[in-house]
Parts: C-alpha cells; sequence; structure tokens
C-alpha cells in the first residue's frame, strides 16, 4: 500500500510502500477513504508532541470501510487505553495514563489500509460523504468536548477559527449561542466563514469584543492569547485551552484571573464523547467546509494549515 511515514522531527513524510497491515484479534482493518489533518500533525512534526517509535504513519481523523464486511466507521486520536488505571476507571479515560493514540503510537491514516482497535471505532453513516466526516474525529470531537467546559454561557468567544472552530461554531449557534470569531489579523476568509456560519462578531484577535464574553475557547496554539481571552471575559466566565501543546503563556498580572475566572485545558477525549457528538452533528446539522489533498500531497496540506492558507478543514482523500 501507498503510505506517508514520519521518520524523524524537521523532516516532512515521506512516500513509501509497504505491506497491507493486518487485523489481529480485537482490531479492523480499514480501507482508509479520507483522513482529517490536524494542528496535532504539526506538533509531532516539529516534536513539540513526541512520537517515541519511529517510523510511524501520523492521521488521527481517519474514514474507512471494514474490509471485508463493508461498514463505515472513524477512526479518533484516542487508539486505545488500559481500562485499569484510575482514570479509565473513574470515566476519565482521556487521562488514561497508559494510552494510545491513533497517529503517534500508532499507525494513523495517511495510507491507503489502517488498522484500529474496534472497541476504539465509531460507526459513521453510509451516507455522508467521508471527507466531511473526518473532521468531526477530532476537530469536531475534542472540540466539542471543549465547549461543553464552557457551560451555559451565553456569548462564547472562539479564538482560532480553523477546522474545530468552524464545526464548534455551527454547534454553540444551534444550542442559541451568541458566537464572536477571533482570528489572526487580516485573516478575511477566515472571518467572512465565521459570519456565514452565523458568529455574530467577527474580527482580529488584537480586537476587543463588543460585549465582555461569558466563556472562551482558545483552539490557537499561541500561549500569548491566554491573557487576552482572559481579558475578552466577564467575571465568572471561563477560559479553555483546546489544542495539545500551545507557545508559553506569558506572565501577566494576576488581576485577570481574579473575579472567579477559570483558565483550563482540554486533554483528548473519552468514548462517550464521541458517542455523543456523532449523536448530535446531524442533528444540527453540522457541515463541515473542507479542501481536500491526495495522499502524496500530505506535505502540501500540512504546510497551507502552518500557513494559514486553509480555511474550515484540512483532509486528505484516499
Ligand atoms: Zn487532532
Ligand atoms: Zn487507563
Amino acid at each position: 500500500m501507498r503510505a506517508m511515514v514520519f521518520e524523524g522531527v524537521g523532516r516532512p513524510l515521506r512516500a513509501v510502500r509497504r505491506d497491507v497491515p493486518q487485523a489481529g484479534p480485537g482490531q479492523l482493518l480499514l480501507r482508509v477513504e479520507a483522513c482529517g489533518i490536524c494542528r496535532t500533525d504539526l506538533h509531532l512534526l516539529d516534536g513539540e508532541v513526541p512520537i517515541t517509535d519511529p517510523p510511524r504513519i501520523l492521521g488521527h481523523q481517519i474514514v474507512g470501510i471494514v474490509q471485508p464486511g463493508g461498514e463505515r466507521v472513524g477512526v479518533p486520536w484516542l487508539g486505545w487505553t488500559c481500562g485499569q488505571c484510575r482514570y479509565c476507571t473513574s470515566g476519565r479515560e482521556n487521562l488514561c495514563e497508559r494510552a494510545r493514540f491513533t497517529g503517534r503510537d500508532i499507525d494513523g491514516g495517511f495510507a491507503e489500509y489502517a488498522v484500529a482497535d474496534e472497541r476504539f471505532c465509531f460507526a459513521i453513516p453510509a451516507e455522508w460523504p467521508p471527507e466531511r466526516a473526518a473532521p468531526l474525529l477530532c476537530a469536531g470531537l475534542i472540540g466539542y468536548r471543549a465547549l461543553r467546559m464552557c457551560g451555559d454561557a451565553q456569548r462564547l468567544g472562539l479564538y482560532g477559527f480553523g477546522a474545530a472552530a468552524h464545526i464548534i461554531a455551527q454547534v454553540a449557534r444551534w444550542q442559541g449561542c451568541d458566537v464572536y470569531a477571533f482570528t489572526r489579523p487580516g485573516d478575511e476568509p477566515a472571518q467572512a466563514l465565521a459570519r456565514e456560519l452565523g458568529a455574530v462578531w467577527a474580527g482580529s484577535s488584537e480586537q476587543r469584543p463588543p460585549e465582555p464574553l461569558d466563556a472562551a475557547i482558545i483552539f490557537a496554539p499561541d500561549g500569548a492569547l491566554v491573557p487576552v481571552a482572559l481579558d475578552a471575559v466577564a467575571a465568572g466566565a471561563t477560559v479553555v485551552c483546546g489544542g495539545i501543546h500551545m507557545s508559553d503563556i506569558p506572565a501577566f498580572a494576576y488581576e485577570r484571573l481574579w473575579h472567579e475566572r477559570v483558565l483550563r485545558s482540554v486533554a483528548n477525549l473519552t468514548r462517550a464523547d464521541g458517542t455523543e457528538f456523532l449523536a448530535l452533528a446531524p442533528r444540527v446539522p453540522v457541515r463541515t467546509h473542507v479542501t481536500t489533498y491526495p495522499l502524496e500531497a500530505a506535505n502540501e496540506a500540512l504546510d497551507d494549515l502552518r500557513r494559514g492558507r486553509l480555511t474550515g478543514a484540512g483532509v486528505i482523500v484516499i
């Protein structure tokens, strides 16, 4: 099969030919149809999130067809948990001490075939186009977990309007929230997409919102946005850091956190998050805006994501 393989930090993915993997007990062999790209892939390429045993096939938003069988399933970032640690036994498998992640510890979906633990796969309705479903599996699902951390906020700020935010904006709108979208200065296409998806306000992250927000999610990997978001929210509000890695957060006066503002991160997903979100997405209904790339263009896709040339979500179609 054809695959795009990570071989080391700072090097582009390499196109290789490999044997089709074999499914072991409890695993599914999938013919990959589509696999979303994610900012986490950039952190893996750059070594900010380590891959301990390269070579590794990246890609953790896989949609594929079970071989044989024909059922369409999705594979998320959470690929395996121990089921025994104090997190697994308390409904927090997202924090499992021995968790293994798709496209980091387990070969992922930038390939024609992939093998996945069937307990961690989700059913994907057959009528959903695979490239439109793929971004739901990380951007959507972990974004949804971050949205839940915002409680019943009426005015919700989203910092970084990419794959996750464009999905979560639709869910938040459907829940009756007013969405405020903050993009890189000058990113008109992202601001236009935010308005098209129903944001009441869209502007640059250097701007203050017209009203104080009840909650904010920071999807951009920029720690400097933490004090900025704290300044944009009202007393008692929560600021959620939605990514796996961020640049350092600059020191800031305690006053910016004062009045019961809460600052927290969101890590990974549980299978319950996936089941809940994938049942909710068609009811909204969530429509993903995707740019597709062939497998061999995975490096170009990731470079477009890095340089902010993508609006919505990028997806490799195989
Ligand atoms: Zn991801
Ligand atoms: Zn565990």
